[in-house]
């Protein structure tokens, strides 16, 4: 069965053809890892697990690269061009006071369970980029071999006007993007193009107190073996070549990644390495929040733990993301989250309740594939499932078999029985005076019991439903 993708490049669904048969190759731009991620973060990650499973389902094996951005990503990267803005992982270590390095052990530990808890597949590989400085060096000194690349006192840009294709992911017009925002606030007076952008930044100027330098080839009077950083989009141009090479299948990311960082990375890894980079180029639209942007200001940067501590399964946010098209904007609300979380109680109870031992039913089997393979109609998979439960001419022991087969692209865990916990004696007493300390308002005291469980090994939480227990 063909699968059809909409390729971000031709603005047009187009049926995936492997480079090589059977194997799929494929970059997920990873998080900077300065802070906690947010559940639209969430989304993105989720969304790349959905085209992974949705790969595998088909039957391919699957190389997916997700990397670490823990080091050199200005706050200026998204709006303009990379030499603008503060460094995020010093914002990081001036609020934390931990190293560089501690940071991103710190944010890449709480990522990673928040991933897992939403069920995403661990990527392939998930390199550091400061383990891969060496080889953004390597690809810096090809583009300034082959002209494509020139150095100022300050850094080392890219020339655009030496890559004729420069706007083709986002159809936009260099002169609109030279006027646009980020521009020529910070910049730098010997750069040739305002959209150039950087490769290299030497530790000068604004950048002379940068926490995280490595040496390099490239020259400039203002400090001593060229030492500096990397800029943000040579990074995966490097991690993506390592692992995946050249040329290779599938490259996926956020919207907000077309105009500058993905364009930049088509930029410099086709020049660099004189080969097409990517053949599909899949983006994710964003989450809103009460049907505004996401934003920690405004108190809407809720986090995996922020939806737990309400009392929500994490995997009722991912049955939450599964409602909507990837290429679609979509609105969370607590009253959304708590009508997925009903749903997705409600479905895991009805299958867990049908016998086993059933078979597969092919009619709903070829139906969910064909919505799979509709650039990611996981919208339509999902009303499948609720089609296939209310037909009664099918046996409730192939039904069940049927939607845990497409289980295996949901990642819903629909068969996974809650492992019941033994709460010794000790701890339901100290929850029943916990209980009564609450109802008499005495926050203190309740704060004090709550230590005295953990003491013993046990975490409590208050949800809607009173509190739960979980083991520490
Ligand atoms: P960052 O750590 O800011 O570089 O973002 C990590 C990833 O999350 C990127 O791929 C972004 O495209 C994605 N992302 C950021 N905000 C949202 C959002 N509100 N909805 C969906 N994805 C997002
Ligand atoms: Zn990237």
């Amino acid at each position: 069965m063909n699968i059809t993708l909409t390729n971000t490049l031709s603005r047009s669904k187009e049926v995936f053809k492997p480079i090589t048969d059977g194997k799929v190759g494929m970059y997920h731009c990873g998080p900077t890892v300065y802070w906690n991620q947010h559940i639209g973060n969430m989304r993105a990650v989720v969304i790349a697990d959905l085209v992974r499973r949705m790969f595998m389902y088909n039957g391919y094996d699957v190389n997916l690269v997700r990397n670490y951005t823990d080091v050199g990503h200005l706050t200026g990267d998204n709006i303009g061009d990379a030499d603008t803005g503060e460094d995020r992982m010093t914002k990081a270590v001036n609020r934390e006071h931990l190293t560089p390095d501690e940071i991103a052990q710190k944010y890449i530990d709480i990522y990673k369970n928040d991933i897992a808890s939403l069920n995403t597949l661990p990527p392939t590989h998930d390199p550091r980029a400061t383990d891969f400085i060496a080889d953004m060096i390597a690809l810096v000194q090809e583009l300034v071999a082959s002209d494509h690349a020139y150095m100022t006192d300050h850094a080392v840009y890219f020339d655009v006007s030496t890559y004729h294709d420069y706007t083709k992911l986002s159809g936009q017009q260099l002169a609109n993007l030279e006027s646009g925002e980020g521009h020529g606030s910070v910049t730098d007076s010997d750069k040739r193009n305002p959209t150039d952008f950087a490769l290299w930044f030497f530790k000068a100027g604004a950048h002379a107190n940068a926490l995280q330098t490595w040496p390099s080839p490239f020259t400039s009077p203002l400090v001593a073996n060229g030492e500096g950083f990397p800029g943000w989009h040579i990074e995966c141009s490097a991690m993506s070549k390592h692992y995946l090479g050249s040329t290779f299948d599938v490259h996926m990311g956020g919207i907000e990644h077309i105009p500058i960082h993905h364009t930049n990375e088509i930029a410099q890894s086709t020049c660099a390495n004189h080969a097409h980079f990517v053949n599909y180029w899949l983006h994710n639209e964003h989450l809103l929040v009460d049907g505004k942007k996401m934003a920690k200001s405004e108190g809407t940067s809720y986090t995996i733990k922020d939806i737990e501590d309400k009392g929500f399964e994490p995997l009722s946010l991912r049955y939450f993301f599964l409602q909507a098209h990837y290429r679609s904007k979509q609105n969370f609300t607590w009253e959304s989250l708590t009508a997925s979380q009903t749903a997705y109680r409600k479905l895991k109870a009805t299958v867990q309740a049908m016998p086993d031992d059933g078979v597969i039913a092919d009619s709903y089997q070829v139906l969910f594939h064909e919505m799979i393979n509709d650039d990611l109609n996981t919208a339509g998979a999902l009303a499948t499932v609720w089609e296939l439960l209310k037909n009664s001419d099918v046996s409730d022991a192939d039904k069940k078999a049927t939607i845990l087969d497409f289980d295996r692209v949901l990642g819903l865990k629909l068969d996974e029985v809650a492992e019941k916990v033994e709460i010794p004696n000790a701890v339901t007493e100290l929850l029943s005076a916990r209980e009564a300390a609450r109802a008499n308002k005495d926050f203190k005291k309740s704060d004090e019991l709550r230590d005295e469980i953990a003491k013993l090994g046990f975490i409590v939480k208050d949800t809607q439903d009173g509190q739960t227990v979980t083991k520490s």
